[in-house]
C-alpha cells in the first residue's frame, strides 16, 4: 500500500510515533512541513536535537531538567518540608501552575500496575524511600490519579510514608473518579490540594 519514497516514508513513520497521530495525520504533517513551511521544519529538527541533548532528568525529583540546579528542588522548596508525589511530569506542571503548593515533588513516571509488570522496583521507589529517609520530609502528599491503579499506588505510598514516620495526606476533593489530573481545571485542582486528607 505504501508508495512513499524512502525518505518520505521514514519521515511519516517517525511522525506516527507521536501520540494520537495516525497515518493520515502523519502524511498531512509531513506534506505541510515539506511543502508549506520548511523553516518550521528546520526549527523543529533543531529544537528536537537540542531537547534530546540538553534535557535530562533531575536525580532527586525525576522531573525533566536542563540546568545543574533543578527548579523544583530548590533550597526554598526543600525547606518547606513537603513532598508531593505525582504520576507524570504533566501532573507536576498542572499542580504547580494551579495551586500555591511550593514544596518538592517526586515524579513516579507511572503507577503501580502488577498486571503490566509495573511494581515498586520498576517505578524506582527506592529513590523515593531515600528521600523519605533523609529527614527533609515532614509531609508526603500523595497526588496520584483517582483511578483504580492510582488508588492502589496511593495506598502503597501511604504505607511507605507511615513506615518512615512521615505524615501522609491524599488529595481528595473534586477530582473526578477515573479522571486524570492533567485535565482537571486549576480551581478544582487547587481545592483538591488544599482539601487533602490524612491517610
Ligand atoms: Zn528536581
Amino acid at each position: 500500500m505504501n508508495t512513499y519514497s524512502p525518505r518520505l516514508a521514514r519521515l511519516i513513520e517517525a511522525l506516527r510515533k507521536l501520540p494520537g497521530v495516525g497515518p493520515k495525520s502523519a502524511q498531512r504533517m509531513a506534506f505541510h512541513l515539506l511543502d508549506r513551511d520548511r523553516r518550521a521544519a528546520e526549527q523543529l529538527g533543531l529544537a528536537l536535537n537540542e531537547a534530546l541533548s540538553g534535557i535530562g532528568r533531575c536525580p532527586s525529583c525525576r522531573m525533566f531538567c536542563e540546568d545543574a540546579a533543578c527548579r523544583y528542588c530548590s533550597p526554598a522548596r526543600r525547606a518547606a518540608g513537603q513532598l508531593c508525589v505525582v504520576e507524570t511530569p504533566a501532573d507536576l506542571m498542572a499542580i504547580d501552575a494551579a495551586t500555591s503548593y511550593r514544596g518538592r515533588y517526586f515524579v513516579l513516571m507511572g503507577r503501580l500496575s502488577p498486571l503490566d509488570g509495573v511494581g515498586p522496583e520498576e517505578l524506582g521507589l527506592a529513590a523515593l524511600q531515600a528521600l523519605l529517609d533523609d529527614g527533609s520530609v515532614q509531609e508526603m502528599i500523595v497526588a496520584t490519579n483517582p483511578t483504580v491503579e492510582g488508588e492502589a499506588t496511593a495506598y502503597y505510598l501511604a504505607e511507605m510514608g507511615k513506615a518512615a514516620g512521615i505524615k501522609v495526606s491524599r488529595i481528595a476533593h473534586g477530582v473526578p473518579m477515573g479522571g486524570e489530573l492533567e485535565y482537571v481545571d486549576g480551581g478544582t485542582l487547587a481545592h483538591a490540594l488544599s482539601g487533602r486528607t490524612p491517610v
